[in-house]
């Protein structure tokens, strides 16, 4: 059989507004459960007299990792007729943001969940802020709970009307709304009678219409490198330049750049881990490979095509910071920057404006970054590292921002500026 086409998801929304019992239903559903899981998990309910819930498979599924098929550490699937899914788990705040701006860098869709009953929480907008500074544009809004307001459709067109507002401000075009109850399955898998003036798509159709092409197969190739391991073969010593693609590809007698170095050299050979050595490798993939000649690279370094086009590489941008750290971000403090495999020194040189990210008010004049502020600033690094632009490859433009060895914020490079200063 063919293989199915793959789309990475992410689930957002408020606390309790019902995103685990929303994942279980669309396991549930899409019959993406281990055979048997659902009896179990009800029957265990049962014995315990507390009522069934969806959210329930979850935590029995992440009980039973051994199991190995459904869900990973982080990660949950179910399929349709037309591709798999892969929901990129994000239960809180901190683990949110860095799921997106580290692993889960690939999401392509997300799917944002609204309680009808309590409305828009400012949670709702924060993460809608969140996706669109990540690039993630195919969004669409779960109003959940719709059995506890009586399935009013005033109820629901309002928060449409609201949210939809709010969108816009953000230059989000909304590509759905769909009124559902986690918990009684409707227009989830199927459109239910509880809501006879919806007569649009289910959840599931929706996520079927949405593009899987994202994955930036012709973008021009990044490989952040990760290691360097160096071997002997046929009395040679060589080295294998190892990372993960983040776009593009590579072949076999490509000449190669790494930035911020501007080295160069030939890719002599293709090393796959537990794979035959092939003459190309692709975004996506964990790779390896040798060179002509004896270079010098370290990790953190991105390897380029040098008749592609270049990333970036400076030691002073403009970015916008979305932070969540407990203590406020402000200037004349040193964070660590991360992007891709690099780690650098960096300082707040500027804060241009400040956004609180839940009813987007704007300030100029604050010398510091609260939490769930979105702020636009210069940051100073302490050396140059290679990056690209948001709007050209986002996947080399998202950076984490460490304090004091905790993730407390996730950014984009907006812009590459000239450096003058060293640092200190
Ligand atoms: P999460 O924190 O967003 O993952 O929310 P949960 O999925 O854990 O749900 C929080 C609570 O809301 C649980 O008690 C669920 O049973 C309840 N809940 C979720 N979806 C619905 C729904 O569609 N209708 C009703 N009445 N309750 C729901």
């Amino acid at each position: 059989a063919e293989e199915k086409e793959d789309l990475n998801i992410v689930i957002a929304g408020h606390v309790d507004h019902g995103k685990s019992t929303i994942i279980g239903r669309l396991l549930a559903d899409t019959d993406s459960l281990p055979e048997g899981k659902l009896e179990q998990v009800k029957e265990t309910c049962r014995k315990n007299s507390k009522p069934f819930e969806y959210a329930f498979l979850l935590d029995a599924l992440k009980d039973e990792q051994s199991q190995g098929i459904t869900i990973d550490s982080a990660r949950c699937f179910f399929e349709t007729d037309k591709r798999e899914y892969i929901i990129l788990d994000a239960p809180g705040h901190i683990e949110f943001l860095k799921n997106m701006v580290t692993g889960a860098a690939r999401a392509e869709a997300a799917l944002l969940v609204i309680d009808a009953d309590e409305g828009i929480q400012e949670n709702s907008k924060r993460h809608g802020y969140m996706l669109s500074m990540l690039g993630i544009d195919q969004i669409v809004v779960l109003v959940n709970k719709m059995d506890l307001v009586d399935y009013d459709q005033d109820v629901y067109n309002e928060i449409v009307e609201d949210y939809t507002k709010f969108l816009h401000e953000i230059d989000i075009e909304p590509e759905t709304f769909v009124p559902v109850s986690g918990m009684e399955g409707d227009n989830i898998a199927s459109l239910s009678d509880n809501t006879p003036w919806y007569e649009d798509e289910t959840v599931l159709e929706v996520l079927d219409s949405f593009d899987a092409e994202e994955l930036p197969m012709d973008k021009p190739f990044r490989m952040p490198v990760q290691d360097v391991y160096k071997f002997t073969k046929g009395g040679d010593n060589r080295r294998i330049v190892a990372g993960t693609i983040t776009s593009g590809q590579v072949s076999v007698g490509d000449e190669v750049v790494f930035y911020p170095s501007g080295k160069k050299s030939t890719v002599k050979s293709i090393e796959g881990f537990n794979k035959p050595t092939t003459v190309s490798a692709s975004v996506g993939e964990s790779t390896g490979f040798t060179l002509e000649e004896q270079i010098y690279i370290t990790r953190g370094e991105v390897a380029t095509i040098d008749d592609e086009p270049q990333p970036e590489a400076t030691s002073r941008i403009r970015a916008n910071i979305f932070w969540l750290g407990r203590n406020e971000m402000t200037k004349n403090k040193e964070y660590h920057l991360k992007l891709g495999t690099t780690k650098v020194r960096a300082r707040i040189e500027e804060i241009k404006r400040v956004i609180d990210a839940s009813d987007l008010s704007q300030n100029e004049a604050k010398n510091e970054i609260e939490r769930h502020d979105v702020a636009e600033c210069i940051l100073k690094l302490d050396k140059a590292i290679a990056f690209d632009l948001a709007n050209e490859i986002a996947e080399t433009s998202r950076f984490v921002i460490v304090d004091e060895y905790e993730i407390a914020g996730g950014g984009i490079v907006q812009e590459a500026l000239e450096d003058k200063q060293s640092w200190v």
